[in-house]
């Protein structure tokens, strides 16, 4: 038997403001959330004792949408739309990728994801089984698909087959740490034949959708051009919506969409993404008043250029306040709930993560709250959503196993890792 008590530790459980505990202790066994009270109301029995004094525990962050292996690419092209973006730099070096590229790269990701306190994340792109190898050496969460864009009507099936054989795959995968989901990746590179496809393999094949959506004016625009239905009504009319659905972006959508946003599992958010490419601001405010569930996401490294969901916690809280004209709207903890919480429900894994409560599965982030800049700390809250930086993040759990402990990588090699991954880099660039 597995156990583990955090001792004397602030704990954040993101059900409710008035949740924290300012002197808890929370214990875990085989995996799960065995209990949580008041400091020396728990029994430690022979669990190993994790000193909590001056650090904050609280569900380990869900990045809800990305494409990790693209951190082999950060920094290759910056400063452009995303349209020359796409075509003109990262698709023709994409195709040149080779798997273990893929696979390098994505446990380079990991690094990140582990070291600033995200535990889940959902991925898009390809060579998936690559990153589920990764998923699985890391001891990360993650909701994977492969990127879905066929190059004529001629392959639709060929295209799908390719991403409905890894879903059927890995579903379940690395002690079930790995779920799958089918990835169309837009509606501007998938024609409506392609999207009909898709909804009724996922749906005979009980398998949801992550999708990019409403990026773009240009996008809108076209949409409305070409099918006079903005790309959400277009989705519907699919019946898209008729399935468990993750959005990405939706930076355009209009209040007509709403509604229709609202049938989702969730909207990731991707504010860094949306302002490097100065797509816009999405109507994050609007889009929660309407019941939509807004997650955050960091998209890949070459738009962000980090994996870190503390900047897409702060600029969602600001941003918000700011597109609104009211510095009321998105409060500390409805921001981090939406890193927490919400991206657990908009992946369809609330009833097991997301927040820290009895039975739900351990994946907690634990920050130290000792660094000049949280100093003194008032509200808990606020540090995290406005002062704490990734840097802080001490020590990280999934399923009760310590991935990161002391800021130290339990089960990677992170050293090596870092310098066969920048090789990788610098010779795809030259191939
Ligand atoms: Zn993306």
């Amino acid at each position: 038997m597995r156990r583990t008590l955090l001792r004397n530790i602030t704990i954040l459980p993101m059900t409710k403001v008035e949740d924290a505990l300012y002197h808890g202790d929370l214990l875990v066994e085989n995996g799960r959330i065995l209990a949580i009270g008041e400091t020396g109301t728990l029994e430690s029995g022979n669990a190993e004792v994790f000193p909590g004094a001056g650090k904050v525990a609280l569900p380990g962050f869900v990045n809800t949408h990305t494409h990790l292996a693209m951190v082999l690419l950060r920094s290759y092209a910056d400063d452009m739309d995303l349209q020359h973006w796409l075509n003109d730099k990262i698709w023709p070096r994409e195709a040149k990728l080779k798997p273990s590229d893929v696979y390098l790269a994505s446990l380079l990701g990991t690094l990140e994801l582990i070291s600033s306190g995200t535990t889940t994340f959902a991925d898009m792109y390809f060579y998936m089984d690559q990153v589920a190898q990764a998923v699985a050496e890391s001891g990360l969460r993650a909701c994977l698909c492969k990127g879905l864009i066929p190059s004529g009507a001629d392959t639709y099936d060929a295209c799908l087959a390719e991403g409905l054989n890894f879903a059927l795959s890995y579903q379940g995968a690395a002690e079930g740490r790995i779920r799958t989901m089918l990835g169309p990746h837009a509606p501007y590179t998938c024609p409506p034949d392609f999207l009909r496809l898709i909804k009724t393999t996922a749906q005979r094949e009980n398998l949801g959708l992550h999708i990019h959506l409403s990026e773009t004016q240009k996008e809108v625009e076209d949409c409305l051009h070409d099918y006079g239905q903005t790309p959400p009504q277009l989705l519907q009319s699919l019946g898209l919506f008729d399935l468990p659905l993750l959005a990405a972006h939706c930076v355009w959508a209009r209040p007509e969409d709403y509604p229709i946003l609202a049938r989702a599992r969730g909207v990731a958010h991707c504010p860094t993404s949306n302002l490097k490419i100065a797509a816009g601001i999405a109507p994050v405010s609007d889009m929660l008043a309407a019941g939509v569930n807004v997650a955050l996401g960091t998209d890949g490294a070459c738009s962000n250029n980090r994996l870190e969901m503390l900047q897409e916690i702060k600029l969602a809280a600001i941003l918000a306040k700011t597109a609104s004209k009211n510095p009321r709207a998105l409060p500390a903890f409805q921001a981090l709930q939406m890193a927490t919480l919400g991206g657990a429900r908009a992946l369809g894994l609330e009833a097991e993560i997301g927040s820290l409560e009895v039975g739900k599965r351990a994946d907690i982030s634990i920050f130290d709250f000792s660094a000049f800049h949280l100093t003194p700390c008032f509200d808990s809250y606020s540090h995290m959503a406005y002062a704490a930086l990734p840097s802080d993040a001490h020590s990280v759990m999934v399923d009760g196993r310590w991935l990161y402990r002391e800021r130290k990588f339990v089960r990677l090699d992170a050293e090596a890792i870092r310098m066969e991954a920048n090789r990788a880099a610098w010779d795809l660039v030259k191939r």
